[in-house]
């Protein structure tokens, strides 16, 4: 249930409304920054719906009270109509500007960042992505940096000015993480491990949650309600392709799922082609497609050397591979009335 206030209706309106609320027995939670104020009810609203509906509609100050059958609430399009921003401090992703993440898979070394760093920003990408603990399927490869790789983003985000997305792979790292990341990255693997989930919206950062490859839309919503209810509306979905029968390409990209979201929640959706294909020669062509059926933004893998990544060069652009994407892009941003994503300075 959600019960929508007027417009501009006083604190001591929506006070006494929060007051009702939990004097009913529900949590509630405002919807931040909305000139009209939203407020949820959490938890199940069974036998007394219907008296319950009437109850807060007659209190003043409010508009109109809506049950919400939908498991997700707080991600729900019915509880905030208008699309969310998220602000990722150079700019905010879900408006109308498109916004672009490139960078390698794995920080390597110094050298391989801070190069992938400056050409992914003179090609106009808005931040920069780097995994500093990896989630490997075998324990023998290469796991990431950790610590000593989050200082190496951090040292790229000084000399190019891009805020920087790392994933979290266990809450142990998490401080860590906090002290350099702008942006957590929870990768599709965890996207239903729930405490780490609660861990992650604690920290108040903007989190991009991708889709697990054998997780519906509506399992990824409900995972974005463990990061909400902490508290932390900054979520970014994430559609980085499903398992199917098909083996040309790692995973398949579930178009479909980007305007299914975009319908059903007001969160900002980007897309990553480069695990939903595994292979650099189909990356532009699907990255394309998603912006084309309505993602957000994107994030693209790009590596100096890719056949010399210690992960996912396969998938990896080659810098001037990106710059040509970015001018794609651009081209198409025009032509479906998104705007192109920020110039660099
Ligand atoms: C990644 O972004 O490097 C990654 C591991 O992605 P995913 O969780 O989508 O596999
Ligand atoms: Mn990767």
């Amino acid at each position: 249930m959600v019960i929508i206030m007027q417009t501009g209706a006083p604190e001591s309106e929506v006070d006494a409304v929060l007051r009702a609320v939990e004097g009913a027995g529900f949590r509630p939670w405002v919807n931040p920054g909305v000139e009209r104020k939203v407020i949820a009810l959490l938890g199940a609203v069974d036998a007394e719906k219907a008296e319950l509906v009437d109850h807060f509609s007659a209190l003043p100050g409010v508009e109109r009270v809506t049950l919400i059958s939908e498991p997700y609430k707080l991600a729900s399009r019915r509880t905030r109509a208008e699309p969310s921003l998220v602000d990722i401090g150079t700019v905010a992703i879900g408006g109308p500007r498109l916004t672009v993440i490139a960078g390698p898979c794995s920080v390597e070394n110094r050298e391989q960042m801070i190069e992938t760093a400056r050409t992914v920003k003179q090609a106009g990408a808005n931040a920069l992505r780097g995994g500093a603990f990896k989630p490997r399927t075998s324990p023998y490869s290469f796991q990431g940096l950790g610590v000593a790789g989050l200082q190496i983003l951090a040292e790229a985000r000084e000399l190019v000015g891009l805020p920087i997305v790392t994933e979290v792979l266990h809450p142990n790292d998490l401080d860590d993480i906090v002290q350099y990341a702008d942006i957590i990255q929870v990768g599709a693997r965890n996207m239903q491990n729930f405490r780490l989930l609660q861990e992650v919206g604690q920290t108040g950062k903007p989190v991009i949650l991708k889709r697990n490859p054998g997780c519906r839309v509506r399992d990824l919503l409900m995972a974005c309600e463990y990061v909400m209810l902490e508290g932390n509306p900054n979520v970014i979905l994430c559609e980085r392709g499903i398992t199917t029968f098909e083996d040309a390409t790692r995973y398949t990209l579930d178009l479909n799922a980007i305007p299914v979201m975009k319908r059903l929640s007001h969160l900002p959706v980007i897309a990553d082609p480069s695990h939903a294909t595994g292979d650099w020669h189909y990356v532009k062509a699907v990255a394309l497609a998603a912006v084309a059926a309505g993602a957000d933004g994107l994030m693209i893998e790009v590596h100096p050397n890719p056949a010399a990544a210690l992960s996912d060069g396969p998938q990896s652009l080659r810098p001037d591979k990106f710059s040509d994407l970015m001018q794609s892009l651009t081209g198409l941003a025009t032509a479906i009335g998104r705007e192109l994503p920020v110039p660099c300075e």
